[in-house]
């Protein structure tokens, strides 16, 4: 009797942002059979189609709930939110699509990884996209429809002129890539709602034949026949299932959760793993190393002019800059937020918040398993603001983001710093302020390095090191963090990571 096929071709685990784009183009070859697995529900809170309520979903059912242990630089734990169902972070972020610098990208190959420059990705932005600005090199039929808020909010369009004002290029595309200055953002918000992957990718493809999705299903670990990835072990239901791929498995678990299974099927640092009780069957020592994130401080100012409300996702407006004139590209990012953030001084009711975030951030930090349990906290340490050329990039935009306040283009609006406040004007009391008082950005990346040193987890083709029939395709990869925020990335990389995988 010959032995059964296994009913799919791929597994892919994890329905995020990647996991959608690859469920989506794999099945567009009615032959290929996939199976996307995914921890989280298909039913997420209704909020997650409100733009302005966003910030309400990291801790509802819709978000893993994580936090980093006690940060060096804060001496306080830090909230690192990640989506949880179907869209994965992308049903739960802040909904700004904006691919990084190219200068960024081009660096990618430091490590070894070919292929993954700016101009090589192009054309895999250009498919995950629509983009209703109609700018030079940007796409046209993809499925995500992106552009600026309409109308955008008055006092984030007073925050772009003062800006302009205070010497500032304004940039024309700001989301493409290829510009830097200060413009109004596109965010995934079609017609008033969010557009997540789920959404966009994943929905149109739920009548296919051939393609399952399988939701309250926890990956637990890997299965192996010699070196080769068979299958997952997966709890649902309370029990424990097995799914069997015929091709390949691939990760799409994001930054935490791809190298989270990894290292629960003994592949990582035998350090990680040891501590946990896992014994390790493929040493692979980059696995969970070079964690890192966008972080963000926050000057919270109170206006005496009422702050229209927020209706698209508050952050509708930013800017790319340099820190100094020798860096390499744009490092520090400002956006413009309709809403005073909470903050350590005083309550504000009516105002706006400037973020200012060191986009090529220098910290690194790691990720590991605290147990073999499967549905055990993780142990994760981003190590924020440990390099100092971290708290130099944000001096540097503080020092902007303040001359931008006190333009006149926002003199009509009463406009008053409360946090960290007028009192803090020498650069140990803005470092201080700002390396306590800083929170996640919410891009976590690099925990599956990819390159082909000695710390890289997965080759130029995503495939994990060592291994076969086991890639990585979602934020994970990324060698170093995009300079802006990374979910227009990751789509990229999976529009990527599908061709790799139809090719093979
Ligand atoms: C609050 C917040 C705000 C953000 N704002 C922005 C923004 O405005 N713009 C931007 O560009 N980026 C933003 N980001 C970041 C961006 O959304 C992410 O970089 C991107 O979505 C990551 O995609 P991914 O596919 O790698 O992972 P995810 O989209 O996180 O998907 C991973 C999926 O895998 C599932 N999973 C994990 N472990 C398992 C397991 N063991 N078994 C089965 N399934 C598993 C998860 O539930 C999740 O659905 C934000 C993120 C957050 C959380």
């Amino acid at each position: 009797m010959s032995p059964q096929k296994p009913p799919h071709d791929v597994v892919i685990v994890g329905g995020g942002s990647a996991g959608c784009v690859l469920a989506a183009r794999l099945t567009e070859d009615a032959g290929t059979r996939v199976l996307l697995l995914e921890a989280g529900s298909s039913a997420l809170p209704d909020a997650v189609a409100h733009p302005p309520a966003w910030p309400s979903l990291a801790a509802s059912e819709a978000g893993w709930g994580d936090t980093t242990v006690v940060q060096q630089a804060s001496g306080a734990p830090v909230a690192l939110p990640r989506g949880k169902g179907l869209g994965g972070s992308s049903a739960i972020n802040a909904m700004v699509f904006a691919r990084g610098h190219r200068t960024g990208y081009d660096s990618w190959g430091a490590h070894g990884a070919t292929g993954w420059t700016y101009d090589d990705l192009l054309p895999y932005f250009q498919r995950t996209e629509t983009a209703t600005s109609g700018a030079p090199g940007r796409g046209t039929m993809g499925p995500l429809t992106v552009g600026p808020a309409e109308p955008p909010n008055e006092v984030l369009l007073a925050c772009l002129d003062g800006a302009v004002e205070t010497g500032h290029r304004r940039a024309f595309d700001i989301s493409g890539g290829l510009e830097e200055g200060f413009a109004p953002v596109d965010l995934n918000i079609v017609a008033g709602r969010r557009q997540s992957a789920a959404d966009a990718y994943l929905a149109p493809a739920l009548g296919r034949p051939n393609l399952d999705v399988v939701t309250g299903a926890t990956a637990h670990r890997l299965i192996f026949e010699g070196t080769r990835c068979v299958g997952v072990e997966y709890g649902a239901d309370g029990r424990t299932h097995t799914a069997t791929a015929a091709g390949e498995v691939v990760l799409t678990a994001g930054t935490i959760g791809s190298a989270l299974i990894l290292q629960r099927s003994g592949i990582g640092a035998q350090d990680d793993l040891r501590p946990a009780g896992v014994d390790v069957f493929h040493e692979l020592p980059g696995v969970g190393r070079n964690l890192h994130d966008h972080p963000r401080a926050n000057l919270v100012h109170r206006t005496q002019r009422p702050v229209p409300e927020g209706r698209n996702n508050h952050g509708e407006v930013l800017g790319t800059l340099r820190s100094t004139a020798d860096a390499e590209g744009p490092d520090v990012q400002i956006i413009f937020i309709d809403i005073p953030l909470p903050n350590p001084v005083a309550p504000v009711q009516n105002g706006f918040t400037i973020g200012i975030s060191p986009m090529r951030p220098a910290s690194r930090g790691s990720l590991r398993i605290s147990s073999a349990d499967p549905y055990a906290p993780p142990v994760i340490d981003p190590r924020y603001f440990t390099a100092q050329e971290d708290v130099r990039a944000v001096l540097s935009g503080i020092a902007t983001a303040r001359r931008i306040a006190r333009s006149a283009a926002l003199a009509g609006w009463g406009v008053e710093e409360v946090s960290p406040g007028p009192t803090a004007v020498d650069e140990k009391s803005l470092a201080d302020h700002a390396r306590r008082y800083f929170g996640s950005y919410c891009h976590p990346v690099g925990t599956c390095l990819m390159g082909e040193d000695a710390m890289s987890v997965v080759d130029s083709g995503l495939r994990v090191r060592g291994l076969d029939g086991l890639r990585v395709a979602d934020a994970s990869v990324m060698p170093s963090i995009t300079s802006s925020n990374t979910n227009a990335t990751v789509y990229a990389i999976a529009e990527r990571a599908a061709d790799l995988l139809r090719s093979s």
